[in-house]
């Protein structure tokens, strides 16, 4: 069994990032730029938009968070979005979900401007996504791609089972497979026998939020693990959605929680801005 290291693919990743930044400033003069919207006082909300802001402090990146309260309007939002649109420093622009249930998130995601939309989930990058064109594509399922990529783990023709079917998680994750030639399937929650569709896989993607929901009878032997999930136990720990200590022993290949997935989310997020701002200065060139 190999740990998918995805902790120190993302330091690597990182390190790219920083030295591209540099060479865009030097050939440019431009800043990527990333601007965040936090609404509301969820603590893991919070805590996500301080990691991303932190790392785009690492690569050198100009950031800023929009901080709003859990009443704020639909109107307010908006208009925020749109001075971001406008704004030519600003390459990337990320609406931290969920927002509270006043506000229309479909509306507000539609308003960002999809050249920057480094989180990949307007309608016309999604879009793209499904026609295999290039764009901006959620950072979580592109990190576990590019995760893959490092282990040289090739998708094309295996099965691959993709458990959870979220427009951030689970659909583009399966579009992205799908584009690189593999066989998918998606399961979800009202998916019927779970075990018997996670049993024929090669590759098991799971992003549901349910702690030990893949067990080691669920897999066949040396079947490939990535596990998606973040969840928190009574005593605080952070675990994936993998019965970790079991399964592991079972597979070929593992990513663990954390170290797996999530450092990888934010590094995609930082080659996303990046790319996003090499486009705008191709563009004002
Ligand atoms: P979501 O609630 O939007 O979607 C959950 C999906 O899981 C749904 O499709 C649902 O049908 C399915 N599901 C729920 N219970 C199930 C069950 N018992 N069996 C099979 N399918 C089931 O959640 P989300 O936003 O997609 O997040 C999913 C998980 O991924 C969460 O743990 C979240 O914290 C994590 N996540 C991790 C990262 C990362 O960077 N690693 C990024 C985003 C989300």
């Amino acid at each position: 069994m190999q740990i998918l290291d995805g902790k120190a693919l993302a330091q690597k990743i990182e390190k790219n990032v920083a030295s591209e930044v540099v060479k865009l400033k030097e050939n440019t003069g431009r800043t990527p730029g990333l601007a965040v919207i936090l609404v509301g006082q969820d603590p893991a909300s919070a805590a996500y938009v301080n990691m991303k802001k932190k790392a785009c402090d690492r690569v050198g990146f100009y950031s800023v968070t929009h901080e709003m309260p859990e009443d704020i309007s639909q109107e307010a939002i908006e208009n925020t979005i749109t001075m971001m649109n406008q704004n030519p420093n600003i390459d990337g622009i990320l609406v931290q979900l969920p927002l509270p249930p006043q506000i229309d998130t479909t509306k507000i995601l539609e308003l960002v401007d999809p050249s920057k939309d480094v989180d990949g989930f307007h309608p016309y990058n999604v879009g793209r996504l499904v026609t295999n064109l290039d764009g901006f594509v959620p950072c979580t399922p592109l990190g576990v791609m590019e995760l893959l990529a490092e282990y040289n783990i090739d998708v094309k023709g295996k099965n691959c089972c993709v458990v959870g079917a979220s427009n951030i998680v689970g659909k583009p994750m399966a579009s992205l497979l799908l584009n690189t030639d593999a066989t998918v399937e998606i399961c979800h929650i009202f998916t019927d026998d779970l075990k018997k569709h996670t049993l024929q896989a090669d590759i098991i993607f799971v992003g549901v939020g349910v702690i030990n929901l893949i067990k080691e009878d669920m897999l066949k032997e040396d079947a490939i693990i990535i596990d998606i999930g973040i969840n928190r136990t009574e005593n605080g720990k952070l675990v994936g959605d993998v019965d970790f200590e079991n399964v592991a022993p079972k597979c070929s290949y593992i990513t663990p929680v954390p170290g797996g997935v999530g450092p990888m989310t934010i590094a995609m997020l930082l080659s996303n801005t990046l790319k996003a701002a090499k486009l705008h200065a191709d563009k004002n060139a």
